[in-house]
């Protein structure tokens, strides 16, 4: 996993840059307002080392190891898999690997420590006397038994030799004390075998299984492997025929198996129900099939780091294309050079979805940005119409998801107070995709049901007058007084938000970046302590509940 490389001062963006030359997919996180030029700016410390962690993202920390440990510390009890933890001197000088020793920690230490010319603090005495961590053998072998594996490596400290049978490359540079005589023996191979003590089992995956969708398919997965007495630990993958892509009884087998699914036009004897396959060598996923595609629909919300949700900050990490408006795209940026980004017009919609179904069915994981929610006036609707006109198969196997984000409504009014806070109507004024005879009859009737309103796309340079007509239609229902909230690049530098009235508000004082809420009969303002106004509509209707 690519790790996070998190910075408190502007003194350490230096040594960040040059660890980041050793992981060049890392982001470098900085604190805002202290640090300018990182790739992605945080507001409080602890609470994002903490999430970091917790998404199992190895960290890279460049400030007190004593810091990062404190902050940690509540986190270290609970179980679950350790992500590497460093923490680095600001001036690059020390280098100290913290947690994570199965999750190569190590490794990343002595890398880090060569890129900054100094070396690393490795306290760990198996690695220090072999070289390397036996009990963390590199991607595409695993350790059968963790505890037996921690028995096999006291003795060999306690200084014994060992053996090595089967093929095990990456020990040939290790400093073992190897003799064909030892009692303790290296074992890597496919063949399931009860772990012994003097013997440290390390599997190869090197398996892969065809198979077909059907009941029961991970136990008999299984079945089939116990049969030709091959460990489960050597399944590297499924491998499924291309139109069975979708389909829930393999994904929930993989799932079950703990393995990923692959795919390809399989055919005749290959298209058979359970096939197992091996290579000498463990398997490299990419040369079995291909995965299948993704589309993760996402909503940014309205712009401030903070209001994005996790999927959709996840998603954006994992993705290899990004498609959206220029703007937008540039606001879910950074991204790393192997991630292409498609800018657009904002009106080129449908074009857009259907690029996106086109690159994701090639096996891509493919996001459509959208600001705010994707499901409110932006792009969801727009690819669920290319889905639904497409009799592509390729487009109806695709991983589909949307996700959903802060939308500018509901921004705008938790900066305002509540003024949402009781039944509400939200609607686009735009009349670029719906005649204006139909605006018309809605504004009238929300108005005329006393329902707060909230108005997106409320007024462009090519529709100058729709507002103005729109504000006549609500004042036939609402008084002169009734509240309105505009908020203007919520959630975006220079953001404004003002509390008028619909008497006073003008046509000028709105533009295509301004979110304007009108409140209902019951709507209330009041002076809020330090400047401005809180807005609010009450939760009940009528008669206030005696309370
Ligand atoms: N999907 C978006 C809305 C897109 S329509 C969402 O859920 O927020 C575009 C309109 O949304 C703009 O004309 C403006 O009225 C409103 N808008 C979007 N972002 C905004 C922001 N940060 N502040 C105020 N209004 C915003």
């Amino acid at each position: 996993m690519t790790p996070a490389i998190v910075i408190l001062g502007q003194g350490s963006l230096a040594t960040a840059r040059t660890i980041q030359q050793v992981y060049p997919h890392a982001l470098i996180h900085g604190l805002v307002g202290r640090v300018a030029g990182a790739d992605r700016g945080y507001s409080e410390f602890g609470a994002t080392l903490r999430e970091l962690y917790q998404q199992g993202s190895p960290i890279i920390a460049l400030c007190a190891a004593g810091i990062v440990i404190r902050t940690l510390a509540p986190l270290l009890l609970e179980k679950g898999a350790e992500p590497a933890v460093l923490a680095v001197a600001e001036d690059g000088s020390a280098v100290v690997p913290l947690l994570g020793g199965l999750g190569g920690v190590n490794v990343m230490a002595r890398e880090i420590a060569a890129a900054l010319g100094t070396a690393a603090a490795v306290t760990t005495s198996g690695e220090l006397r072999f070289g390397t961590c036996l009990l963390n053998p590199p991607s595409g072998y695993q350790l059968a038994d963790l505890e037996l594996g921690k028995r096999f490596v006291s003795d060999l400290l306690a200084g014994e030799s060992v053996r090595i049978e089967g093929a095990a490359p990456w020990l040939d540079q290790a400093n073992l004390p190897q003799d064909q005589q030892a009692r303790l023996t290296i074992h890597v191979g496919n063949a399931e075998r009860a772990p012994a003590a003097n013997e440290l089992l390390i599997y190869p995956q090197n398996v892969w299984v065809t198979c077909r969708p059907g009941a029961q398919l991970a136990a008999r997965v299984k079945d089939a492997l116990q049969q030709d007495g091959i460990a489960m630990q050597c399944l590297a993958c499924l491998l499924a025929d291309d139109a069975d892509m979708a389909d829930p009884q393999l994904h929930a087998a993989a799932q079950a198996l703990g393995v990923p699914l692959r795919f390809a036009a399989l055919a005749g004897e290959q298209a058979a129900d359970i096939v197992i396959n091996s290579s000498p060598e463990p398997v490299q996923l990419s040369q079995i099939g291909r995965c299948r595609g993704r589309l993760a629909v996402i909503g940014l919300g309205p712009g401030a780091a903070e209001l994005m949700v996790p999927a959709v900050k996840a998603e954006l990490a994992r993705c290899n294309d990004v498609l959206g408006y220029e703007t937008y795209v540039r606001m879910a940026g950074p991204f790393r050079a192997d991630q292409v980004q498609h800018c657009t017009d904002n009106r080129e919609e449908m074009q857009r979805a259907r690029h996106a179904f086109e690159l994701a069915a090639q096996g891509r994981s493919v996001v459509v940005v959208s600001s705010g929610d994707p499901g409110v006036f932006a792009m969801a609707a727009a690819v669920l119409e290319a889905l639904h006109e497409s009799s592509d198969p390729a487009w109806h196997r695709v991983d589909l998801e949307i996700l959903p984000g802060v939308s500018a409504s509901l921004a705008t009014a938790a900066q305002a107070g509540a003024p949402l806070g009781h039944d509400f109507c939200v609607m686009s004024l735009s009349d670029n995709l719906k005649p204006w005879s139909i605006i018309e009859k809605r504004l009238d009737l929300a108005s005329q049901a006393d329902l707060a309103l909230a108005f997106y796309n409320p007024i462009s340079r090519s529709r100058p007058w729709q507002l103005g007509r729109a504000l006549e239609i609500v004042a036939q229902h609402r008084t002169q007084a009734t509240p309105v909230v505009l908020g203007r690049d919520i959630g975006r530098p220079g953001q404004t938000l003002r509390t008028t009235t619909l008497g006073e508000l003008t046509t000028d004082q709105v533009d295509m970046r301004t979110m304007v809420l009108i409140g209902s009969s019951t709507t209330c303002v009041f002076p809020r302590n330090g400047g401005g106004d809180w807005v609010y509509t009450p939760r009940w209707y009528g008669e206030k509940p005696v309370s």
